[in-house]
Parts: C-alpha cells; structure tokens; sequence
C-alpha cells in the first residue's frame, strides 16, 4: 500500500477515533439540540451565514466519516435554519460528504476488494454500469437503508462520482424535506423513530421502487417500439417455433435442443452441413496435425532407438486422408442424422425479411417463406483477408481454400501468429515446407501469457519455422515467377520470397447478406446481443461466432443452449450466458491449454492471484514418452483454496484440461484434485504434482512444529 493511502487511512481513523475518545456524539443528540435550540438560534439570527457555513462544514464532515449524528443534523437545520434553508444547506451537505465518503472508499479499499473479489466485481460493474442509477435512486429515497454502508459500498464499484453525487441528491431529498420539517417542530419529537410514519415511509418505499417499475415498463415499451414498424406483417399464427440459420456447431445444437424439447424447427444451411469446424476449420486441421505429429515421430526415430526411418511425404496423399477424415465424421452433422432427430433442414440461403419471416432461396428459382415465433442466427465466421496491396496478384490461401491444396508448397508464407497461424505453420513445417510466419504484433499468441508465447515460438523454431515477430506486411509483389511479401521491421522494409500465402489473420463474423441491415439489428464486430444471447429484437437470437465474444467450436455449442432455451422459453424464464469457465488449446506440439485467468489477465484486471508451477518435465510418464517439456501453472486466490485460473503446456494440453475445467465449473479446489486418485504413469499425474506443489506452499507450519514436538517427545 502507498504512503499517502496509509496517511489518508490514519488521518480517518485519527479523526473517527476523536469523535469517540472526546465523546462528541453528545453534541448530536436530540435533548443537546433541544437544550440549546435557542442559543443557536440567536446565533444564527445575530451570524447567520458563520452560522450556515460551520453548520455545513459540521455536516459534511460527520457524513464524509460516516459517523452517526446525520439525522440529528437535520432536525437541527429545520429548528435552526427553517424549512427552506435548512433543506438546501442539508441537501447539498449531504450529497457532499456522502461523495466524499464513496470516494474515500473507492481510494482506501477499491484496488483490495478488486484484487480478491476481481471476477464478481466485474459482473456487478456491468449491472452498475447499467442499472446502478436507479437502484442507488431507489436506496437513498428509502430511509431504511444506513447510508453510510450505501456511500461506502457503492465506492467500491465503478459507478461515476458524478453520477454518485447527482443520484444521491435527488434520492436524499425528499427524506431531507421531511426530516427538515420535523426539525422546524423540535419541541414535539420525542424520538427519531416517530418522524417516519409507517405510511410515511410505505410512501418512500413506492416512491423507491416506482423508478424501477417505470424503467421495466419503458423496455417493455422500447420492445414494442422495436417490432411497432412490422406489426402490419405480423403473422396470426407461426408455422414454426424457431428457425436456425447455419448449420454449423451453434446452428446443429440450437436446432437439436429445440427438437429434443419438441418445438417445430427449421435449419437452414446455405453451403455445407457442419459449418467450418467440420469442413475448413477444426477436424481437417487436427486431421493434418496428426500426420504431421507422425512425420515428426519418424524424423525423431532414432531418439527412440529406431534408426533411419525413410519418410517420405506424399502431400496429395496427406490431403486426401484429411478429406476422408471430413467425410468420416459428416454423418454426425448430416441432414439425415438431424432430420432423424426430428430437424427439419432445409438447403438454401436464409434471409430475415421480417421478425417472424425468414425466406429461404432454395437455388434453381425455388423458395419457401418460413413463419416462426424465433429466430437463431447461427452463422458463424469467415477468414479475414488484410487489405494489403497486390494480395490478389500473389494469389492466397486461407483456412477455407487451403483444403484443397494437393502440392506441398515448398515456401510457405503464414501470415498471422494466432493460434490458426501457429497449427498450420508447424503442421506445414513438419511435412517439408519451409515455413515462414510473420506477425505484427511483438509475440506469438498474444492471448496467452508470455512464457507461453515465447515456448510456442520455440517449439515452432525447433520444427523450422522462420518466426518474424514485429514485422508489419506491406505488400504484395510479383516479379515474373517469384512472388514476394514486403514486410517492415525496426524501420526498415525486406522481402520474404513465397511459394504460396497462407493468411491466417483472425475471423470476422459473417454480417451481410441475410437481412441484419434492414431489420435494423446492431452489429459490430459480432452480432450485438444481451447477456440472454437477444438482439434488439427479443424473438431473434444470434450464436456462435457471429456473436462472439468467442471463436470456438465448444462456446458455440454452449452458447446455442442458451439462444435456443431463451427462444423458446424466453417469455417464462431465461438464463444468461455463463462464460465463466471457458477453456481453449491451442494444437501446437506442445499443446497448449487454458482456462479462466493467465497471469496477463490477472495483472490486466489487478485482480490478486498466487501462481503455482509444476514442470511437466520431472513427470514420470512425459519422460518415458519423450515429451517431458511444458509446464502446469494454476493460479488461485491468495491464501484459499480457489482455482482463478490453469494454463497447461504439454503433450495432451488440452485434454490434461479438463480435470481444471470440471474442479473450475463445480468449485472444487486443489486439495480435491491432489486427495483423487491418478493412475500411474499417466500425465494427468501432472495435475496432481500441481496441486501438491501448492499444498506445499500451504503447510500449516505451526501446527508441524507442534507434530515435530510431539515426535521428538515420543522417541523419548
Ligand atoms: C483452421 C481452423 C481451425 C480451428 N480449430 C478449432 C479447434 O481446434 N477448436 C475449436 O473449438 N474451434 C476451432 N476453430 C473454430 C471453429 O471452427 C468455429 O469456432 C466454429 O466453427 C463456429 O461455429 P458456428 O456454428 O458459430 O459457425 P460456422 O461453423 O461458421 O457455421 C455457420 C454456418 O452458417 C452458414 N450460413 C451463413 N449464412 C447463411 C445464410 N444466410 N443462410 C443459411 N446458412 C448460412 C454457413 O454456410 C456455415 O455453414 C477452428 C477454425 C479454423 C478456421
């Protein structure tokens, strides 16, 4: 902690502790004001703006330190200053101090509370940042609730001074009117209880709640605006209850819930049945990583006491395997298995043309016009492709051309060092092509922490790959035959000569095309939805990648329970999107695995964590298999048994995961994952050593030297 936070902290107490040691509080008390009520009021009538000013500072003070008196205060303002005075001296007295007060607060505690409570804070942040002023509004018209906890509490989020100050001062006047008024009546009080009548404050109470009635009535209202311009076309009834457009994992597992819970479903696709994942993205990547992987082994045979394995790349071959692999597992996604599921799918290219109508283009001049209560945009991303000068000429590949490829470029340029990028390039690499990797950005894999950047590097460097970090494309040229990029570096321009250009530089969501102009529904970079996965319009939902904030097989699926339970049971019970707990790996050799917070992150939000490391090195089974390199670095709470967060580098990365994934999601610790039993040799023995390091770190010291005591009295 900083030295002027530690002088702020003493000079509060210094001053809370003087208000109690020289029992100042007896000056806040009602017989005291009573008592001398005439006295201050001559004082006020001889000096009465001395008197208003130390009034107010006095006031200021005792809210700013959150001592008690407040109350007293203000009956005093009413017998001293009057109804109208006293009023606007209290209000702005009090909105003040109690600004003061939240200030303090957010100085003195915000950075620790963040520290240990980061991720809820986060969550009530964003419900602040959207409904805090009507909840404040809300606390400060009822008098029930102390506000010196309010000042305090509200300190601690992310709610602006400013929007503190104002809320506060509205909210606080019409109690301070009443408690003003009393005051103007001293004599009569007897106690502070009587000066709210239960009726008085059953008022308060509805007054409190009416902003928070009126906001839900304006939504219900901006809702039916939103649908007001379509209501001439609104359908009597629906053909269907949901329509699904795009059959990749968001599309195929919105469609099965909704059949699986008996709605009529429509699932439109406009290409091929399994989206990216199955045809360009995921399954022919891992397909080509695998016989990569083998070619790698057989490279390496002789580390293993094979000697000279003859190896030969049959690329064509190679590529035709990962064909086959798609077509292996397409029956998992087919129109058959889905319409066995009771799917209706429809082949064709969707379009919203109205909330409740989606038109499908069935090709050959066919059509259908479908009526359905909800909507489920499904569809998904498409490689992005840099706007760099003479890309066309050169020619490129991306992740969705790049399948058909027969011929092993003998240079390779892989332009982007995410995590597509990083697969292809060692894959690529490890088949025979020489691999060049340029990245804008100062490391590979930015996502992730930088030890584990710098090992990705590494392992691609090992395998071959030229890794051009810093290096900022250009263009594009061709001369004659020989093609090149022009990348610059430190100021200065080189070229890289290429057989073929891979770009890999990120995904963007498909937004065009299918009606989301003409509907009005706001897009970004992704489809925007609320945390019920709704676009402006309620009844149309949107998954997957075209939702974002995630780009992986297994979020879509996640995220399409939810857009299809809030479809289609929106109207009795809705569930927001849980992203707390998402993993993703990276199929690089190692892999490398994540889930919840990196240090990166944890640094990024301030949120305080202590860093356990096991070195997948020392572990039995990697070093019989020759893969003892990597790393399980788990990150929990300080001084609790909390998992925040795990990256894994090792061989199986991503499937070593899932034990974090499951103790994460269900709130066991690593004491839980250290008392479970792990076969032997096996690397899930990993996350075992893991969790003992940081039991290790966690010995109850004290409580062992009593043992090592009661040892040494019992060898006598
Ligand atoms: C090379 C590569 C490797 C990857 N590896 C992994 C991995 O290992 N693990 C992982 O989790 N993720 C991986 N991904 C990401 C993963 O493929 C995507 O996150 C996933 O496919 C997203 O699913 P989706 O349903 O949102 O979209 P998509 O799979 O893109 O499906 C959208 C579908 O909508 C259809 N569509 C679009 N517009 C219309 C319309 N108007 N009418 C009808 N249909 C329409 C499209 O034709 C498409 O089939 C990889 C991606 C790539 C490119």
């Amino acid at each position: 902690m900083s030295r002027k936070k530690l002088l702020l902290i003493a000079a509060l107490l210094a001053l809370v502790a003087a208000f109690f040691v020289f029992d100042l509080g007896r000056f806040l008390s009602l017989d005291y004001i009573k008592q001398r009520q005439a006295d201050f009021a001559a004082l006020h009538a001889q000096r009465p703006l001395a008197v208003i000013a130390v009034f107010f500072i006095a006031y200021v003070a005792v809210t700013a330190l959150s001592l008690p008196g407040a109350a007293i205060m203000t009956l005093a303002a009413g017998a001293i200053l009057g109804l109208v005075t006293g009023t606007i001296v209290v209000s702005f007295a009090s909105s003040i101090g109690a600004t003061l007060a939240f200030l303090a607060a957010r100085y003195v505690l915000r950075d620790a509370v963040q520290a240990r409570f980061g991720a809820r804070l986060a969550e009530i942040d964003k419900g602040i940042e959207k409904e805090g002023p009507f909840y404040l509004f809300t606390l400060r018209l009822v008098p029930l609730f102390p506000f010196f906890v309010i000042n305090l509490l509200m300190g601690l989020t992310r709610m602006r001074a400013r929007t503190f100050y104002w809320v506060s001062q509205l909210g606080m006047f019409a109690g301070t009117v009443v408690y003003v008024n009393a005051g103007t009546q001293l004599a009569r009080i007897e106690s502070l209880r009587g000066i709210l009548s239960p009726a008085l404050l059953g008022s308060f109470v509805l007054l409190g709640v009416f902003p928070l009635i009126a906001k839900k009535i304006v939504d219900a209202v901006q809702r039916r605006e939103v649908y007001a311009r379509w209501a001439s076309v609104k359908p009597r009834r629906f053909d269907r209850n949901m329509v699904v457009i795009g059959a990749g994992a968001a599309g195929l597992v919105s469609s099965y819930i909704a059949a699986a819970v008996k709605a009529r479903v429509t699932l439109v696709e406009s290409h091929k049945m399994g989206g990216d994942c199955l045809n360009y993205g995921c399954v022919p990547s891992k397909a080509l990583i695998k016989t990569a992987t083998l070619m790698h082994q057989m490279k390496h045979s002789a580390d293993y006491g094979i000697a000279r394995v003859e190896a030969r790349v049959d690329f064509a071959d190679v590529m035709e395997r990962v064909a086959r692999i798609v077509k292996q597992v397409e029956p998992h996604d087919s129109v058959e298995r889905y319409t066995a599921l009771g799917v209706e799918v429809l082949l064709g290219s969707a379009k919203i043309v109205n909330p409740w109508t989606v038109e499908v283009d069935l090709g050959e001049g066919r059509g259908q016009t479908l009526t359905t209560k909800t909507i489920v945009i499904a569809t998904g991303a498409a490689p992005s492709v840099p706007s760099l000068p003479g890309l066309d000429d050169v020619g490129f590949l991306t992740s969705d051309t790049l399948w058909a490829l027969r011929e092993l470029p003998p240079r390779l340029l892989v332009l982007g060092g995410g995590p597509v990028g990083c697969e292809l390039a060692q894959a690529f690499a490890r088949l025979g092509s020489q691999v060049t990797q340029v990245e804008m950005g100062p490391r590979l894999m930015a996502r992730e922490d930088e030890e584990v950047s710098a090992f990705a590097r590494q392992a691609l460097e090992r395998d071959g790959v030229q890794v051009l970090t810093g290096h900022k494309a250009l263009r594009c040229l061709r001369e004659g035959e020989r093609l090149f990029l022009v990348v610059e570096a430190d100021g200065r321009e080189k070229r890289i000569e290429f057989d073929r250009l891979l770009c890999a530089v990120g995904r963007s969501a498909r937004l065009e095309g299918y009606g989301l102009e003409e509907l009005g529904i706001p897009a970004g970079k992704t489809i925007e939805t609320d945390e019920y996965l709704r676009t402006r319009y309620p009844n149309i939902l949107a998954c997957g990648d075209v939702a974002g904030p995630f780009q992986f097989t297994h979020t879509a699926s996640h995220q399409a329970w939810y857009a299809a339970v809030n479809g289609l049971f929106g109207s009795v019970k809705k569930f927001k999107a849980d992203y707390s707990v998402i993993p993703w790996t990276t199929f690089i050799d190692p892999e490398v695995a994540h889930v919840g917070l990196n240090e990166q992150e944890a640094k990024e939000k301030k949120i305080a964590c202590e860093v356990t490391r096991y070195g997948i090195d020392e572990l039995d089974r990697a070093i019989a298999d020759g893969s003892a390199q990597g790393f399980v670095k788990v990150l929990t709470v300080p001084g609790r048994d909390k998992i925040l967060g795990v990256t894994i580098v090792g061989a199986h990365a991503g499937d070593l995961l899932a034990e974090f994934v499951l103790a994460m999601k269900h709130g066991l610790g690593l004491n839980k994952i250290l008392g479970t039993i792990h076969a032997y040799p096996t690397l899930s023995e990993a996350n075992k050593y893991a969790a003992g390091e940081w039991k290790r770190q966690h010995q109850p010291e004290r409580l062992l030297k009593w043992v090592a005591r009661f040892h040494a009295w019992q060898r006598g």
